[in-house]
């Protein structure tokens, strides 16, 4: 039995894994993996990159709406990985320091930002079997997905999670400075006034503080199952 053509929603705070998650899941069903974080970190690397954010953080947001709606935002698909391109540039590697990641928060809270990504996101989600992760993915960009998951974690493992995976990538971070970049994200995001991080109603909770990835997997299938009334669990392949 296979898992029906529908649209995940995964929402959550910073680093709580929902990108891991959302990749996993779309790997294991044959998914469309779209992160729509990428794409707030693509439009603040633009920003930094042509001037428009200064030293002290002031975002220049009038010369910015002239310009967003040129921007050529867009994922392409390699060797089974999703990677953000801005024009014909691979950007992957540039949006994911922690340069971007001190802007992306204040950037994402402008309105008009927020609706050039959400015509984008809908617009690359087209096809259907979708599965997206972000912060208002269930709530503003598709409030009608029929499976909606809200992840939490604890937030000490969240930042160790977060600094393990830049050291991965040859990154030398300062744990302090992983710790204080989440709870300023968090709270931005959280307390802006377009769009703000907010569990679902309709979300199915999960807390990943302690659990494997194959757990998280088998928790989406259980969940899946039950929701969708497959009396036949679709086959995992690990
Ligand atoms: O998911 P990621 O941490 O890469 O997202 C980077 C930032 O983009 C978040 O901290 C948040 O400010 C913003 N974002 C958002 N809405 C989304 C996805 C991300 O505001 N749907």
């Amino acid at each position: 039995m296979n898992v029906p053509d529908i649209i995940i929603a995964v929402d959550g705070f910073s680093a709580t894994g929902k990108s891991t998650f959302a990749k996993m899941v779309a790997k294991e069903f044959d998914f469309l993996y779209l992160d729509s974080g990428a794409m707030y970190r693509g439009v603040t690397l633009f920003a930094m990159e042509n001037g428009l954010i200064a030293k002290d953080g002031t975002i220049d947001e009038a010369a910015l709406k002239v310009v967003i709606d040129t921007l050529d935002l867009h994922f392409r698909n390699e060797e089974g990985k999703t990677l953000l391109y801005l024009g014909e540039r691979c950007i992957e590697t540039e949006i994911r320091t922690l340069a971007v990641s001190s802007y992306v928060s204040p950037v994402s809270a402008i309105a008009f930002v927020r609706a050039y990504v959400d015509a984008k996101l809908r617009a690359f989600s087209e096809g259907g079997r979708v599965i997206m992760d972000g912060r208002d993915i269930g709530t503003t960009v598709f409030p009608n997905a029929e499976l909606k998951v809200f992840m939490v974690a604890d937030e000490k493992v969240r930042a160790q999670r977060r600094y393990d995976e830049m050291v991965e990538k040859g990154d030398t971070p300062v744990f302090e400075d992983i710790v204080k970049n989440l709870a300023e994200r968090d709270y931005i995001d959280s307390h802006r006034e377009t769009s703000p991080l907010r569990q679902p109603e309709d979300a199915y909770v999960m807390d990943n503080t302690h659990m494997t990835l194959h757990e998280e997997l088998v928790w989406c299938l259980g969940v899946i199952q039950g929701k969708f009334l497959l009396y036949e669990a679709p086959s995992l392949t690990w």
